[in-house]
């Protein structure tokens, strides 16, 4: 059996592929139950902004604590997507943020809510306009939602794109592309995004204080952001010497693992709270 698969590698392959086939069947499945269930939950990584030198605040980062294991976003939210399940699921996650930014908000904890939209969300008909249904049912003001969307998604379809953006621009949303520098980062087209922020994805942070190459790249993210009037916030930041250096570059934010990791609703208040009392 063992020389079979060796000199047929078509034959090990096929096994692998089907038992990868097979999982992603079995977690749709599942996922399609737990959405209606409503077992999935949301986590709350706090960002630091380096100049008033706390939270202002976090993203929104799905959960899924299925019965005998963690499934992690990085493998549902594809899944999600494929299937299309990710719009009842996008459409929870939308209004669970937001209520949960109020819910914040009314303990005291001033903070902006960022939330992940995905590419078939945000190129759904009329997703800017479940955005203001979302924002006007849970009472939560524009300028507390900021989404995350990525350059792929815009240039899908470039100029349908933008149009969206406009259209939640006008509605009063903060808009932020996430893992900057990934995607297809053609500088010609971010000049006519109406975005506010950038976040520098974690590939080029990780390494920042030990490869100069990184560090070079992060420096320039840093550098255009400014120069375009926009925010800038690096990812993954788990060491203070990428704390430093970023300090330096005149990084507005930082999020990652030295500040705080994702934290459940409860213990993102107990952080926020227990800060401002440092503070004051
Ligand atoms: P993302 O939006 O770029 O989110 C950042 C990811 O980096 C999160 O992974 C976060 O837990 C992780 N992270 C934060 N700080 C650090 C750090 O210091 N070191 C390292 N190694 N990782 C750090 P997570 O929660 O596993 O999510 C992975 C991706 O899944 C997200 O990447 C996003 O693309 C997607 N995702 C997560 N939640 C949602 C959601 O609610 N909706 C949608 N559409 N996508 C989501
Ligand atoms: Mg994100
Ligand atoms: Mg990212
Ligand atoms: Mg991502």
């Amino acid at each position: 059996d063992n020389a079979r698969s060796k000199d047929s590698g078509l034959y090990y392959f096929d096994l692998q592929e089907g038992a990868k086939h097979s999982r992603r069947l079995s977690v749709t499945h599942r996922l399609e139950q737990a959405i209606e269930a409503e077992e999935l939950s949301l986590f709350y990584q706090p960002k630091l902004n380096l100049l008033a030198n706390h939270a202002t605040g976090c993203e929104s980062l799905a959960r899924w604590f299925s019965d005998d294991e963690v499934i992690s976003p990085g493998e549902f939210i594809p899944l999600a997507e494929q299937s299309g399940l990710i719009l009842p699921l996008g459409s929870w996650i939308l209004q669970t943020a937001c209520a949960q930014a109020l819910a914040f908000q009314q303990q005291g904890i001033s903070m902006k809510m960022a939330v992940n939209i995905s590419a078939r969300q945000f190129t759904q008909p009329g997703f800017s306009q479940q955005v203001q249904d979302v924002l006007d049912a849970k009472g939560l003001a524009p300028q507390s939602l900021e989404l995350e969307i990525t350059e792929s998604m815009i240039m899908e379809n470039e100029a349908f794109g933008i149009k969206v953006l406009h259209q939640l621009k006008e509605i009063g949303v903060s808009l932020a592309i996430d893992d900057f520098g990934t995607g297809y980062s053609s500088l010609a087209y971010l000049k006519q995004f109406p975005v506010n922020k950038l976040k520098i994805d974690q590939s080029f942070v990780r390494r920042m204080h030990q490869d100069s190459v990184d560090q070079a790249i992060v420096l320039s993210l840093c550098q255009l952001s400014r120069n375009l009037r926009m925010e800038v916030v690096a990812e993954g930041v788990e060491e203070l010497e990428q704390l430093d250096l970023l300090r330096t570059y005149q990084c507005d934010e930082i999020q990652g693992y030295w500040y705080s990791k994702p934290l459940s609703s409860a213990d993102f208040s107990d952080f926020m709270l227990s800060r401002q009392q440092a503070v004051n």
